[in-house]
């Protein structure tokens, strides 16, 4: 736990300043509480890394108020809360490596809240206003207005994602996983929403960073729908063309005949249906609606749309006509996998499958020959694989 005893780390002082960061900002407790201190001669103020470790230099805590070191705590804490690293990643692979001008927009996005909150920080700190930009922005968007700069902040690769020599790397001790980080930061965002509920005040930025985190405002029924008639038009492009003789009765326009390269066939759907685990009733209809509505809306319906209950207790898979028919059990352990394999063995075989759970299953090891969509339906959802197409159904949620 103490590589590199030789500075001598005023911990009694850096740990003072932690509580009273815990204490001012208590919905923020658990999470200053998941850092693992590590002394390092090597870093310049305090940085962290992706496994939540917080590496500190002794000379800086030496020379800083315990006010400003408590925001500097609050500052570290930010930078993983807001999953700076992951969002690194997904920036641009030349913005990626420029990890100076990444940790200078990241800084910006995090301390014009916390200013706003009335915390200290120490001298030297960066700011939205240094560059001529707005508060209340994200570091993706501050990054363009951000010049080259050769020196700059380096809160460490928790931050911009590069890491500097002192960290620790992926060995070593106390490192916080991906899915105990995703655990710290749902919550500290439901932390937030309680504290607001209850005492009121919150910082417009950690109110708005939790409420993106807990209810992303893309709406399901928006991005359902989406999915379901890009599939459809893909599955219709995907179906084989036959060579189809013009009907003798289909109309032909001001006498032109209609050719049969124009008539796209029509793609066949399947809906598999879990009825296991924690959906509602009303969220499977309306999910169910949605996607039958969407397919209606472009052609597809009837005899060309299966719907398939997949059983929770004997994995059976059962044919039905509308989400009345569909029993839910309530009870665990469905494999969607029979769902889907039900589906593609249909004597119409499917282009497309839907899938209805609440991500209590396994899936499939590869891509089945045909697009799958799941909806995932009910509270945090276990992610299907990166292969399958997800929309993440979301009731109306709290008010
Ligand atoms: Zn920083």
């Amino acid at each position: 736990m103490r590589p590199d005893p030789a500075p001598h780390l005023d911990r009694a002082k850096l740990l003072a300043a932690r509580y009273k960061a815990a204490e001012a900002r208590p919905y923020l407790a658990s999470a200053l509480y998941a850092l693992t201190v590590v002394p390092s001669a090597g870093v310049r103020t305090m940085g962290v890394d992706r496994h939540w470790r917080c590496y500190v230099s002794p000379a800086f805590v030496e020379a800083t108020e315990v006010v400003e070191l408590a925001g500097v705590w609050i500052h570290e804490v930010a930078h993983l809360l807001r999953d700076h690293h992951g969002r690194a990643e997904r920036l641009p692979a030349a913005d990626q490596r420029d990890h100076v001008r990444v940790n200078i927009a990241q800084d910006c996005e995090i301390n014009d809240d916390l200013l706003a909150d009335g915390l200290a920080l120490p001298e030297g700190r960066m700011e939205p206003r240094l560059y001529g930009l707005p508060t209340g922005g994200l570091f993706e968007t501050y990054l363009p207005a951000i010049p080259p700069t050769p020196h700059g902040p380096d809160c460490g690769s928790g931050a911009h994602g590069n890491p500097g020599p002192w960290e620790l790397g992926e060995g070593g001790p106390a490192r916080v996983g991906p899915v105990e980080a995703e655990a710290l930061r749902r919550q500290t965002a439901e932390a937030v929403r309680d504290h607001r509920r209850t005492r009121g005040r919150i910082p417009a930025g950690w109110a708005r960073w939790a409420e993106e985190l807990l209810e992303p405002t893309v709406d399901w029924r928006q991005a359902l729908a989406g999915a379901v008639r890009e599939a459809a038009a893909w599955a219709a492009g995907a179906v084989d063309y036959t060579y189809r003789r013009p009907s003798r009765r289909t109309p032909a326009l001001g006498g032109r005949v209609v050719l049969p390269s124009l008539r796209r066939p029509l793609p066949r759907v399947a809906v598999v249906v879990d009825t296991s685990g924690s959906m509602g009733p009303d969220d499977l209809a309306a999910a169910l609606a949605e996607v039958t509505g969407v397919l209606r809306e472009v052609g597809v319906g009837g005899n060309r749309v299966a719907v398939l209950a997949c059983d929770a207790d004997v994995h059976a898979v059962t044919r039905v006509r509308s989400a009345g028919e569909v029993t839910l059990a309530g009870g665990g352990g469905t494999d969607m996998r029979v769902g889907i394999g039900a589906a593609l063995a249909l004597p119409d075989r499917p282009n497309m499958v839907v899938v209805l759970t609440d991500g209590y299953t396994p899936w499939p090891d590869e891509t089945p020959s045909c697009r799958l969509i799941a909806a995932l339906i009910g509270e945090d959802p276990p992610a299907p694989p990166s292969w399958v197409e997800t929309v993440r159904v979301a009731g109306p949620g709290p008010a």
